[in-house]
């Protein structure tokens, strides 16, 4: 494994913070990670931060330890019974790529979630979802090395504790392991997820009553490509906080006040989904800027950086902004990001 020093970071995530790690080298196969001890200080902590795409990580500072960037690759048929196949990605690959693989080779389950920035490994941390499916509906299981116990643990979709960008490596297990291999089962006959209604509307837009699991991905391909920012031409994210999920008392008596609210049934009993851009947007968030840090014109969830922000100065945006919603409301607004 190849070490580097005072390594910058600003290539490495979506936000293109200018920062350094002290420490960064490439990992392709757990064995590299065996040997970690022998080659970096005993002043640097434990546990190195693994890095995938860089597409939901914010730095706020140099990072003062070991930065391990995932190129576990391969994609591999590892079982098939007569209505699925169980496909396994290297956590290093790239998320959309292997989605395209899967819906070229008509696996289905996967195309709602075409084109969200990162690598196959980060999808479980958050339990990934897009359009009306998250990862957790077509998870089979995961392989992660353990840096404290030095071996690896295999996981079930139980074990993972997933819920809406939740799972157990943001709580319990958060910058404990590196995921090496996720494990995904996959239809042979496709039970396509079109009820989130611009899916539809971009369907028949196009004419296509009978969409085929590619029609889906194209469908948000196209969408997603024409509101969402191109991290690589304005740094982002994606969405900066979750969408907060509420009770159902509370949510009445905000529709009381403000009867165009967005609610949605959430898998929590007795508690509604509130879509989070639109309570930034009705603060007046949406399309400032301050400096180089921003908040999108198009999506106020998604704070942005015009080019030489400071991770401390999106944070204080982001700051700002969780005030404004408290007051205005009365709503928790939480990150999702990953601060480091
Ligand atoms: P990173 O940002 O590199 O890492 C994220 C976290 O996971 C960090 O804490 C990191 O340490 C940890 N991690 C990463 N890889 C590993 C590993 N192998 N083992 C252990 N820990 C690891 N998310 C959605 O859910 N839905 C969306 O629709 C969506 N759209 C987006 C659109 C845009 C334009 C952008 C920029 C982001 C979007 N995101 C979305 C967020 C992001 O793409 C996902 O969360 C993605 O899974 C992050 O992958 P990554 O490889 O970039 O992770
Ligand atoms: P959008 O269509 O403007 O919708 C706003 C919010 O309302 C979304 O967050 C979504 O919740 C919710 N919503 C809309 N229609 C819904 C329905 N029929 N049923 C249940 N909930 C509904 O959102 P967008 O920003 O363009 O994003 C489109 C999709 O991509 C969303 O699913 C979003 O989560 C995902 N996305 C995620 C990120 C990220 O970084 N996490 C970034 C970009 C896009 P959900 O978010 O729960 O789906």
């Amino acid at each position: 494994m190849h070490v580097q020093e005072n390594f910058s970071l600003k290539a490495f995530n979506t936000f293109g913070i200018d920062i350094s790690a002290r420490y960064f080298a490439k990992f392709s196969s757990w064995e590299e990670l065996e040997q970690l001890k022998e080659i970096v200080s005993n002043d640097v902590p434990p546990t190195p931060l693994i890095l995938g795409g860089g597409s939901n990580i914010l730095f706020t500072k140099n990072f003062n330890g070991l930065v391990l960037k995932n190129e576990v690759y391969g994609i591999r048929v590892v079982a098939e019974t007569p209505d699925h196949i169980i496909v396994e990605a290297g956590a290093g690959e790239n998320w959309h790529q292997f989605v395209l693989h899967c819906i070229a080779n008509n696996y289905a389950g996967l195309e709602n979630l075409s084109l969200i920035p990162g690598t196959v490994g980060a999808s479980p941390i958050q339990n990934i979802g897009a359009y009306g499916v998250e990862i957790k509906d077509s998870f089979h299981s995961l392989d992660a090395y353990h840096f404290h116990d030095k071996k690896i643990v295999h996981f079930t979709a139980n074990d993972c504790a997933f819920g809406y960008r939740e799972s157990i490596f943001k709580h319990d297990l958060k910058n404990e392991l590196a995921i090496l291999k996720v494990r995904f089962q996959l239809n042979k006959k496709p039970n396509l997820k079109t009820s989130y209604g611009i899916i539809e509307q971009e369907l028949a837009k196009k004419k296509i009553s009978n969409p085929s699991i590619k029609d889906i991905s194209d469908a948000v391909i196209s969408i997603r490509s024409s509101k969402l920012p191109d991290p690589k031409i304005i740094g982002n994210a994606g969405s900066f906080f979750k969408n907060p999920i509420i009770p159902l008392a509370k949510y009445d008596e905000l529709k009381h006040q403000y009867d165009t609210i967005p609610g949605y049934a959430s898998d929590k009993p007795g508690r509604i989904k509130i879509a989070a851009g639109w309570l930034i947007d009705q603060c007046g968030w949406k399309g400032y800027r301050k400096a180089d840090a921003g908040c999108h014109a198009l999506q106020a969830l998604v704070l942005v950086n015009y080019g030489k922000a400071t991770g401390q100065e999106i944070i204080d945006l982001s700051n700002q902004i969780i005030v404004s919603i408290q007051n205005k409301f009365g709503i928790d607004l939480e990150r999702e990001v990953n601060i480091f």
